[in-house]
């Protein structure tokens, strides 16, 4: 198909779908094939003013559905999204790339936020304390904001939305969402399983877009509160603009993440855990595992397994089963990560396996064209190389040798990024010590991808969260809720008279 030909992909607006008035388009590829699949129609001002706009008139009536009736609805919703999940997989295949069982595994961790979110009225069901004082009662309740938005990376088109809007709409709020332009299609289709679900219109939004659309949403002033996640500098930037323009931001951003492999550790799950966690949906994850921190002898004791099997990964379209890794997500990613690689080569790191150059042809029929790397393995990388420093975001894994545990505490703790982080271990005390002292807000023990469940919360520390709230969980439920307190008394019981005197118990 050539671009000329494709299908538009639209935005959603009001309860159906919407060419909008923005006239502006990116191209929407198969990562597998390198072909054009479709082209994305990207947002501008008025687009984003026609989505606030609908939000917003659907805020009262929404805000007012008793929590139990909106939960309802996201019971419906979850039974669709169950029912559709291999479509929803095989969307997020075609345009993103990742290999259909990952993409399964995305789907599956979206609708785990969606069955906490079920549980709303629970959720918001406050604290109420009888007699406070003599006569008087005083309860807490937790009331939506208005229209909100999420703005989304490419990377998990589906799960990283469903971190956001269904405990967003649970609380009662509207919703406008910013997907990414490069994976866009599988917005439009939970937007029409919302439909489906019985959500009632203009409740939920999607405006495609590009930096333009952003912008305009996070300075539209009927936007109540931002979630943002993406790259660190875009983080930094949506935070500072919202903030500025006294909204409440949530901004998820890069990482680099290590894994602690001690001596003690078991030798072949810790290979098999380095090996899924840093190149499968080829090192695009917040969560990838990019560093191994190989303490004393376990460096001459993992390098040979590690090498050979990242030597033989299965790299192959997505769609083949036997696949585990699939292709690059844009020829300009693809350029960008062979750049990271290219400096640390320069820098001086060893490179034990080279990903650059990979035969697309061996990936599958029809694969020539697409956006094809291997696994790329370093070893002797320092702490002042790009390659340690810099979020590479591609299939490439570090290895940095030190003596010590404490060592390898002191050297994550000085990394820009905080996201995730692993220590493989069989020392119950060594684990206990790193849980405690390391300086990153998600830890595994002998977990490679510790992702926290739907009802705990997702957040970074350092420079991979801008703003104090996690995402979803309980922390995602008071996000998108501000606190009321209120204090009552009946006339009948009140005492003759004005006071002066502080109030207090009595
Ligand atoms: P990105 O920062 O390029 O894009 C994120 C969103 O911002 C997209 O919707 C994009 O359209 C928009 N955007 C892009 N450029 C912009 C600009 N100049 N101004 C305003 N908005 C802009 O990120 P990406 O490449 O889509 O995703 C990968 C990044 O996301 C990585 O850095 C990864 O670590 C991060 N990520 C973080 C988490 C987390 O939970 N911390 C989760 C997933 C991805």
């Amino acid at each position: 198909m050539t671009e000329s030909n494709t299908p538009d992909i639209a935005h959603y607006i009001g309860g159906g779908q919407q060419a909008g008035t923005g006239t502006r388009t990116q191209p929407v590829y198969n990562p597998a094939t390198g072909q054009v699949s479709a082209k994305v129609k990207l947002g501008n001002q008025q687009d984003i003013d026609a989505a606030v706009a609908s939000a917003q008139a659907a805020f009262p009536a929404w805000a007012d559905t008793p929590p139990l009736r909106r939960a309802r609805v996201l019971f419906n919703f979850l039974a669709l999204l169950n029912e559709n999940k291999e479509k929803l997989a095989a969307m997020i295949t075609a345009e993103h790339g990742k290999v259909l069982s990952d993409a399964l595994g995305e789907v599956t961790r979206g609708i785990e936020i969606v069955e906490f979110a079920c549980g709303i009225p629970q959720l918001l069901k406050g604290d109420y304390t009888e007699q406070v004082s003599t006569n008087i009662d005083n309860w807490t309740m937790r009331q939506p904001l208005g229209v909100v938005a999420g703005i989304t990376p490419f990377n998990f088109p589906v799960m990283v939305p469903m971190w956001m809007f269904p405990v967003a709409i649970a609380a009662g709020n509207t919703f406008v969402l910013k997907p990414s332009p490069i994976d866009p299609s599988p917005s439009l289709y939970m937007a029409e399983l919302l439909k489906q679900a019985g959500l009632p219109d203009g409740v939920f939004n999607v405006v495609q877009g590009d930096k333009d659309a952003v912008e305009a949403l996070v300075n539209h002033p009927d936007i109540q509160a931002v979630s943002f996640v993406g790259s660190t500098p875009i983080a930094n930037r949506i935070y500072e603009m919202g903030a500025t323009g006294g909204k409440r931001v949530q901004a998820l951003g890069g990482a680099k993440n290590h894994l602690v492999v001690m001596p003690d550790a078991d030798l072949d799950l810790t290979v098999d855990a380095l090996i899924g966690a840093a190149y499968g949906s080829a090192g695009e994850r917040c969560m990838a595992i990019s560093v191994a921190v190989l303490v004393g002898d376990s460096a001459d004791r993992i390098l040979p397994a590690l090498q050979e099997r990242t030597r033989s990964l299965k790299i192959l379209n997505g769609t083949n089963a036997a696949a585990e890794m699939g292709p690059i997500v844009t020829p300009q990613a693809r350029e960008r990560i062979s750049g990271c690689i290219d400096k640390g080569v320069e820098e001086g790191a060893t490179l034990l396996v080279d990903g650059r150059n990979f035969d697309g042809a061996k990936a599958g029929e029809g694969c020539k064209d697409g956006f094809w790397m291997g696994g790329t393995l370093f070893d002797h990388v320092t702490p002042d190389m790009s390659v340690y420093q810099d979020e590479i975001f591609g299939p490439v894994l570090c290895c940095v040798r030190v003596p010590d545990l404490a060592s390898a505490i002191e050297l994550i703790n000085k990394h820009q990024f905080g996201n995730g982080v692993a220590c493989f271990t069989s020392d119950g005390n060594v684990a206990r010590e790193f849980g405690r002292r390391i300086h990153v807000g998600m830890v595994g023990i002998n977990v490679p991808i510790p992702v926290p469940m739907a009802w705990h919360g997702f957040g970074g520390w350092k420079k991979s969260l801008f703003g104090d709230m996690h995402a979803y969980g309980e922390e995602g439920v008071r996000f998108y809720t501000r606190q009321k307190s209120i204090m009552q008394r009946w006339p009948e019981s009140i005492s003759k008279g004005a006071e002066f005197a502080m109030p207090t118990s009595k």
